[in-house]
């Protein structure tokens, strides 16, 4: 049995653990756990070089609840049905968590990236949208698109630019997929948006002060240590933020090797040596592990694994020393893993919670577009004046005057950045709280994963019976 299948099959094994805990009918919860719809498309590449090959792609559509459906695009060779399906389906639930009114989707794209020019990705991802378009699985208020493992800002306005070529003047064309690039209608935050909403969740963990003292760890961030497992999109940003926070990076791991440092790396220094370099073994400082997955046994108090699926597996689950998981990537624990750090007391923060920053903020982005209008625009100058008058109101009754520097804080206006982040921090504590009080209802007799798949069943199967499908 291929690695992915099973893939798709740890998710439905996830979610019939939780559902044992629920009491909705058999029926509604198999339509829940259904996939709806997948597309399997091939279609030419006419390489630089005059060849003719052949690309395998997907797009899957979990579940129709609510529309548009939501998931990004990932582009690698080993991508194939069952992974597309599987991720597909944690969104639906990673939406439902974060209460992103959407259903879940997800495409994949048969290639390894390095392999192909700049151009031939340009032709490949408008090929794509093109089979997409003629579908009728990509649009505004039908499926949306985002970035997932091996694509980005640039492959997302490539989409953008296509669709739109396509559309014939649809007012609401360039909300048809997010993550663009803010110059061509995406929102600020959304680079970041994954990384930082890993971020908010684990510090919101570590906050608790019940559950740390369980872990043998004190409460907060601070000084706490880190590995990351993957330093692309989302282990990048996840690493900085957590570094600014007040953890310690004590390894990185990326494909060619890792790095080890147990008093602490510099996030940005070995980003960019390794970006200089050709690779993260070049780095200066820390021990060098050729190995890479070995770094996933050493020590430290948070693993973070951000690359991709099945990292931790019964073959290496043994030797992993961390008290905390934040599944930044999808799926990195494999579920007779998970059982074996269950019972080890290790908390697993899962993916479907952790990783949903992107989502969020796309949904902003999503919200952005189709308003057509960029958030702050009309209420900024207004808060600068209403909180200028205030601070002097307070000048003139004290008779002290503020620090210029501190003066100038409060009284600004939110911008789009400001309330794209304070959008994503509301709602990865609000989820985080929801899924920690199921929990605390259950006695702690589940685990957070578990509990983040009972919520995200009540939500859709809310949804089910607010449709009167199921009376
Ligand atoms: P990315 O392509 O930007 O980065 C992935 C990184 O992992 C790359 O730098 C790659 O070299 C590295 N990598 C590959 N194999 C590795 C290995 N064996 N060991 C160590 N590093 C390895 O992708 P991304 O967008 O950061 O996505 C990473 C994970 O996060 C995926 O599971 C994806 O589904 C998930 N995710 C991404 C987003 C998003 O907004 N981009 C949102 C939710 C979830």
């Amino acid at each position: 049995m291929s690695k992915t299948i099973r893939f798709f099959e740890q998710v439905n094994k996830n979610f019939d653990e939780a559902a044992r805990y629920t009491d909705y009918p058999e029926g509604l919860l198999k339509q829940i756990k259904i996939c709806n719809s997948v597309y399997h498309m091939t279609f030419p590449l006419k390489r630089d070089d005059g060849t003719i090959e052949t690309v395998h792609a997907w797009r899957a559509e979990h579940s129709h609840h609510k529309l548009p459906t939501k998931g990004g695009i990932r582009y690698a060779a080993n991508v194939n049905e069952d992974e597309v399906m599987a991720l597909a389906a944690l969104m639906t639930y990673k939406c439902a968590i974060v209460d992103v009114p959407f259903g879940g989707a997800k495409g994949g794209v048969q290639i390894s990236t390095y392999k192909y020019s700049k151009s031939e990705l340009e032709r490949i991802t408008r090929r794509y949208t093109f089979e997409l378009v003629k579908k009728n699985f990509i649009g505004p208020g039908v499926d949306v698109p985002a970035p997932d493992y091996g694509t980005g800002a640039q492959e997302m306005s490539w989409i953008a630019d296509t669709y739109m070529a396509m559309s014939n003047n649809e007012l609401d064309a360039l909300a048809c997929v997010t993550g663009k690039p803010v110059t061509q209608g995406g929102v600020r935050g959304r680079t970041e948006a994954t990384g930082r909403g890993v971020y908010y969740g684990i510090r919101e963990a570590c906050e608790n002060a019940e559950d740390m003292k369980r872990l043998g760890l004190t409460p907060g961030l601070d000084g706490k240590t880190v590995i990351v497992q993957g330093l692309g999109n989302v282990g990048y940003h996840a690493a900085k933020f957590l570094q600014e926070g007040g953890a310690v990076i004590v390894g990185i791991a990326e494909y060619e090797g890792a790095i080890y440092n147990p008093k602490g790396l510099d996030v940005d220094t070995v980003f960019q040596q390794r970006r200089e370099r050709g690779s993260i073994l070049k780095v200066d400082g820390g021990e060098k592990i050729e190995e890479t997955t070995k770094l996933l046994e050493y020590p430290c108090d948070i693993l973070v694994p951000a690359a991709l699926e099945n990292q931790i597996t019964m073959e290496n689950v043994h030797r992993i020393q961390a008290k905390i998981i934040g599944e930044a990537a999808n799926g990195p624990v494999t579920s007779d893993a998970n059982k074996v750090l269950r019972e080890k007391g290790v908390m697993i923060i899962p993916d479907m919670y952790l990783n949903a920053g992107g989502v969020t903020v796309s949904y902003f982005e999503w919200l952005k577009n189709i308003s057509h209008v960029r958030f702050g625009r009309m209420g900024k100058r207004f808060e600068k004046r209403i909180n200028t008058e205030m601070l002097r109101a307070i000048e003139k009754l004290t008779g002290k005057t503020f620090d210029q520097e501190i003066f100038d804080r409060i009284a600004t206006g939110a911008d789009e950045a400001d309330l794209v982040n304070s959008g994503l921090e509301e709602t990865m504590v609000n989820a985080y709280w929801e899924i920690r009080n199921i929990q605390q209802r259950h006695e702690d007799k589940i685990d957070l994963r578990t509990a983040a798949f009972i919520d995200a069943i009540e939500k859709v199967a809310r949804s089910y019976y607010e449709l009167g499908i199921f009376p």
